[in-house]
């Protein structure tokens, strides 16, 4: 597959890698589309700003639809349109439980497209649990709970 991603300062390539498998846990998602954040410039400008692995497939602002699932995984389906929330964290910790993954207490939520490969890609592996969330539709309506609908949007 095609995937978009950074080697060094303002060295960022369009290349062809391996489809990713989910593990347990994970669902692999067909990329539909993917932002450009200003902090994947900020990467772009300075590869070790974030101080992630390189080279690393960039996106951390991704829908898609679910093309497999991991061992362990249910509540989706293949098809089934999503959002990926960008922080992964610990899902458990009373922050994450309360919808602030972003202070979740293991530490740093680190992101999709930094820590591990993002979505600038044909496909991205999310973690079922705190990753993936029904991508809003024709059918969405604004939430009554300030939290859970909304996290599918950058902090
Ligand atoms: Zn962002
Ligand atoms: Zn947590």
């Amino acid at each position: 597959m095609k995937a978009y991603r950074l080697y060094g300062d303002h060295d960022g390539r369009l290349v062809d890698v391996p489809v990713p498998s989910p593990k347990a846990g994970e669902v692999l998602v067909k990329v539909a589309a993917t932002g450009v954040c200003g902090s994947d410039v900020h990467s772009l400008e300075n590869a070790g700003r974030y101080g992630y692995p390189l080279p690393h497939t960039l996106g951390h602002e991704t829908t898609g639809w679910v093309e497999t699932l991991g061992d362990g995984v249910s509540g989706f389906e293949p098809g089934q349109p999503v959002a990926l929330y960008s922080l992964l964290s610990c899902g458990k910790c009373g922050n994450c439980a309360r919808g602030y993954a972003n202070l979740c207490r293991t530490g740093f939520a680190a992101p999709l497209g930094g820590a591990v490969d993002g979505g600038m890609a044909e496909y991205v592996v999310a973690p079922a649990a705190t990753s993936c969330r029904w991508a809003i539709s024709t059918r969405w309506s604004r939430p009554r709970s300030p939290t859970r609908e909304r996290r599918v949007t950058t902090p």
